[in-house]
């Protein structure tokens, strides 16, 4: 791991972070499809189920976009002041959207954590000191493993969502199959949760109209992809070399998990952004 400090640029930025917001919004859009889709980092998706034990401490990392090893900012005070940007409202039922990232200008990420093999203890301690909350995709096997760990994941907000309970690639299954496997896992979830999440990711992002149909007759009410992704302790970018305001963040449940959280609580406190409960953005009819 790198031991950088940040720049005099970066110190300035998180100084910020405490008082003034100093992001202003650039171009910001909204997938919503009815085709096939299929994730643009899908390559970092497709090796989820190898359980990776190596791949952290091998891999030579640039600094930049590296958490410091010994210090993260201070978690951040800041009365909670959004969603004060456009909300989407979306159905609760027929072909849900598909969502890679939130329309807004207000200055939030999210986070979103996939599939549960790895379920490192620090995780959950990290989100709590810095009140961050996690919006979960899970598989059947690694969730009834141990949901109230899932549970503590989520202390600090956000939700438990299906990721299918299998993990199979959905447009190889008939749309019955895709609505036992979508549903399914979201009726699992909830017997183990008061309210199981509304939201859902397709195994490796790949869905399609049957995907986003199934999804919206169980109370789904979107199927999320992604715009920045987190591997190695680092943040990759799908446009630009900063996080984008509405940027949803894919990264796993594996064992660089608590690296890839400190690398993305400050990439964010640097840009001025607070990771927010995607959930508050993309709320059922009838809420909030
Ligand atoms: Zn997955």
């Amino acid at each position: 791991m790198s031991t950088q400090r940040p720049t005099k640029r970066s110190r300035a930025a998180i100084a910020a972070l405490a008082g003034v917001a100093t992001v202003t919004a650039g171009a910001m859009f909204i997938t919503s499809r009815t085709g096939s889709s299929i994730g643009r980092a899908d390559s970092a998706d497709s090796i989820e189920l190898i359980t990776a034990t190596t791949e952290a401490e091998t891999t030579t990392l640039p600094s930049t976009t590296l958490a410091p090893t010994t210090t993260l900012p201070p978690p951040t005070t800041t009365t909670k002041a959004w969603p004060k940007g456009p909300v989407l409202t979306i159905p609760a039922a027929g072909a849900v959207p598909v969502i890679s990232r939130i329309a807004t200008a207000d200055p939030v990420v999210f986070l979103t954590i996939d599939d549960g093999y790895i379920r490192d203890p620090r995780v959950p301690e990290l989100l709590a000191q810095f009140k961050i909350p996690a919006t979960l995709f899970v598989n059947q096997g690694p969730y009834l493993a141990d949901p109230d760990y899932f549970a503590r994941v989520t202390a600090s907000g956000g939700s438990i969502n299906s990721h299918t309970k299998s993990h199979r690639l959905l447009t190889k299954l008939s749309a019955s199959a895709q609505r036992a496997e979508i549903c399914g896992m979201r009726d699992i979830i909830g017997q183990h949760v008061f309210v199981p999440g509304h939201l859902f990711r397709a195994p490796f992002g790949v869905s399609n109209t049957a995907t986003q149909t199934a999804a919206g007759s169980c109370g789904i009410n979107a199927v999320l992809s992604w715009h920045a992704t987190l591997n190695d302790g680092r943040v990759q970018y799908q446009q630009g070399d900063q996080l984008q305001p509405g940027d949803i963040v894919l990264t796993h449940f594996r064992d660089d998990l608590y690296d890839n959280i400190r690398a993305l609580i400050w990439q964010s406190a640097i840009q001025g952004l607070t990771i927010a409960p995607i959930e508050d953005y993309l709320p059922l009819p009838g809420d909030g």
